[in-house]
């Protein structure tokens, strides 16, 4: 009774004093919404808030609100008074706030957090271009675009023209023009696949497919089609991909038919990623071409998320927080949306396959090729074996230079894939047996050669000058093992007619583009690379794939391991031929016998699913993992152990694995530990996360211990 008549007074004395307060969600790692006062934001409204000291744009989440404390002590927002600071900001729409609430409650970490993956880069100043330098850029691209028209010579023509294409660039006018120019024609068979998930939308809209297509069944030209049937119905849609590297030969071939489309990933400029919120706010009808951070664009008006190679871990975010699987994220995010949402691959994770078992998901099959009706070859060559009947040319079985050489001889390409960049993974000493290892991470260093030698830590990125001396006893020292740069080097040797290029993590960055494009043309032979090369790719004439020492993808010690490397080989192998002649995978091993290449050939089929289940593996389970860092060892270790003592306390009613170190258990000098947890999916679930997530906060907080301790929800 005394309570409610305190709260009356406290609305009374609020209702007089004319004072308004509203709850704010800070960029930050905050487990509550702190009260401010304005006058006129709305619920979504972005406004400019002091918080400890610093100034930070919030997102208004409640209005009206009756504060708990002192209201005396409660502050304005900044600018209100002056102008409306409000009006700076796009508002964010109730969807994306709902959104932000289930990302926050299902990944175990703070709205804010998610809030902040959403609009990483917030200055007060206005966010979206100037639009009177918009305007002066628009006149004198038309300006220099009659020049253009009007020029004779050559050079000035080059010169206006390099002109236009700046100012262009500037404006991405390369966005502008149709959004839909044309229709994909399908297959027949794609037709009937394309009809059944119209059926299946038509009975229950948005449910989840599941495209379970094989390679080179011409999944893409489905999503294309999809989408196009999506905008015409005046619907928005979502294209995501797992890399970057896969959206560049996939844009060109999107732009085709949507010259429009927005592409949004982590490499474009800082003044695209501000600019392209802005232009879908201003939409009714739009169509991204991205990565997983597209999910947290200002989405509106969506019809169709489409998830192209879902089984791609490259989909999951692992710091910082949220920590984020981007395929089951853009599960949740159709939910909110209302929209269609086609989950795509030809190896699909075992998650969407338990996920159509459990009826979930509905899986629509694609089994025939568009240009070639069979699968690639496989031949699997004993490394150990030919070794002993000199069978091997440095790394290079006979074998394999005899399929290269052939390959060659008819015109076609051929891609080489060894999953270690750098020329040598290790480098060791011949006399005492040293392997120089990094001093911030413990693991051995890689032997990387360009300009001069190096040794890199590819953990921490420590490098240092390599002299081939042992630094304990001035022995020499011999690389170890061989990377990729070693097998460009040896197929040059081997080839040295052909031209050979390498793809890489080293190379990527810079030379990513014209390799692609290269080997697409056809200007390079032979392409050698790391996994990299495995993913989405279509390329004509490439009809031999290689892998060099694949026992090197079996050796991880981890549940998913087979999982992965049977992935990872089929789509490789799905990436010769895709045109006309039958394709070939050769695979030289040192464990021929191993089941993830029995699988491949076709002599066995594991049942990995059943595997899961019987030792309560995802997704038969939920794993929750809790990651502990810090600079000391010892302290690190104690508050581990400390903190499975208090998950013990609470009566989770199940095993604590760990604390343990992980494979990488030092790195840039911070240690590492792990401790985990298999959640049954039953109906405690979700209250045996929320009870994890209290025990260490409350952990953290009791220990001082912030910022040491990272949940991840479903880890890979
Ligand atoms: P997937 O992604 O399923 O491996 P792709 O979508 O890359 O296969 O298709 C394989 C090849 O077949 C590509 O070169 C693609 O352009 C072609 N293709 C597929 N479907 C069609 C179609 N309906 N019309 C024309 N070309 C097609
Ligand atoms: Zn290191």
């Amino acid at each position: 009774m005394s309570c409610s008549k305190k709260n009356f007074f406290r609305i009374f004395v609020i209702v007089m004093s004319e004072r308004r307060f509203i709850k704010v969600i800070l960029p930050l790692r905050l487990e509550w919404q702190p009260v401010y006062e304005s006058a006129e934001a709305e619920i979504g409204d972005r406004v400019r808030v002091l918080f400890a000291g610093r100034e930070y744009t919030a997102v208004v989440s409640e209005v009206n609100v009756v504060p708990e404390t002192d209201v005396s002590k409660i502050r304005r927002v900044l600018g209100e008074d002056h102008e409306a600071a409000t009006q700076k900001f796009a508002p964010s729409t109730k969807e994306e706030i709902e959104f932000w609430r289930i990302v926050s409650d299902y990944y175990l970490c703070s709205i804010g957090e998610v809030y902040k993956a959403a609009y990483p880069s917030m200055k007060s100043t206005g966010e979206e271009m100037d639009a009177r330098k918009r305007e002066r850029l628009e006149t004198s691209l038309l300006k220099y675009r009659e020049k253009l028209e009007k020029a004779r010579k050559d050079t000035t023509k080059s010169s206006y023209e390099a002109k236009v294409a700046e100012l262009e660039k500037e404006l991405r006018v390369e966005d502008k023009g149709p959004l839909s120019a044309k229709v994909p024609v399908l297959s027949a068979s794609q037709q009937a696949a394309f009809d059944k998930i119209l059926s299946i939308w038509s009975t229950q809209p948005s449910r989840p497919v599941l495209l379970n297509g094989r390679t080179g069944s011409g999944k893409t030209e489905m999503y294309l089609k999809l989408a196009s049937e999506t905008i015409a119905r005046g619907k928005s849609v979502l294209y995501l991909v797992p890399e970057i590297a896969l959206s560049r030969q996939l844009e060109d071939r999107v732009r085709e038919y949507f010259p429009s489309v927005k592409v949004f990933h982590s490499g474009i400029s800082a003044t695209k990623k501000r600019d392209i919120p802005t232009e879908i706010r201003k939409s009714d009808t739009y169509i991204v071409l991205g990565t997983r951070s597209s999910l947290f664009l200002p989405h509106h008006n969506l019809g169709l998320i489409i998830v192209d190679e879902e089984h791609d871990s490259s989909y999951k975010q692992d710091s910082p927080a949220p920590r984020y699987n981007g395929r089951d994220t853009a599960v949740m995010l159709a939910k909110i949306q209302n929209a269609n949402i086609i989950l795509g691959s030809a190896t699909p994770s075992l998650e969407s396959l338990f996920s159509v078992s459990a009826g979930r998901f509905t899986e629509v099959k694609l089994e025939e090729r568009f240009f070639c009706g069979e699968e690639a070859d496989v031949m699997i060559i004993d490394t150990i074996a030919e070794r002993r009947k000199r069978g091997m040319k440095g790394d290079f079985s006979l074998k394999l230079i005899d399929e290269i050489r052939k390959t060659l001889a008819r015109g076609e390409q051929v891609a080489i894939l060894r999953a270690r960049r750098s020329y040598a993974p290790a480098v060791q000493c011949e006399d005492c047996g040293t392997i120089p290892k990094c001093p911030r991470c413990n693991v051995p260093l890689s032997l990387h050669k360009s300009a001069s030698e190096r040794l890199v830590c590819h953990y921490c990125g420590y490098s240092s000058p390599y002299d081939g001396v042992c630094s304990s006893c001035g022995g020499k020292l011999i690389p170890l093992g061989i990377g990729t740069q070693k097998i460009e080097e040896e197929v040059s040797e081997l080839f040295p007619d052909s031209t050979v290029a390498r793809l890489d993590g080293d190379t990527l960055e810079k030379e990513g583009k014209d390799i692609i494009e290269g080997f697409a043309k056809g200007t390079i032979d032979i392409l050698v690379g790391t996994q990299i090369m495995t993913k989405g790719f279509d390329f004509e004439s490439l009809s031999l794939v290689a892998v060099i020492e694949a026992d090197s993808l079996l050796a991880i010690q981890d549940f998913r391991a087979d999982e992965r490397a049977i992935q990872l080989l089929e789509q490789f192998r799905g990436r010769s031929g895709r045109r006309g002649e039958k394709g070939l995978i050769v695979i030289q091993t040192r464990e021929p016998e191993h089941p993830v290449f029995k699988e491949l050939t076709g002599e066995a089929k594991p049942d990995m699913l059943s595997e899961r289940r019987l030792f309560s593996y995802p997704p038969f389970t939920r794993e929750l993992r809790l990651i502990l860092k810090d600079t000391s060892e010892r302290r690190l270790d104690y508050m581990s152990k400390e903190l499975v003592s208090s998950l013990e306390s609470i009566g989770l009613g199940i095993p604590i694995i760990g604390p343990y170190s992980p494979r990488m258990e030092k790195i840039s000098d911070v240690h590492i530990r792990n401790i985990r947890m298999m959640l049954p999916r039953d109906r405690q679930l979700s209250k045996r996360k929320k009870d994890i997530e209290k025990a260490v906060l409350s952990f953290e907080k009791d220990r001082l211990y912030q910022s040491h301790i990272a949940i991840d929800v479903d880890p890979l």
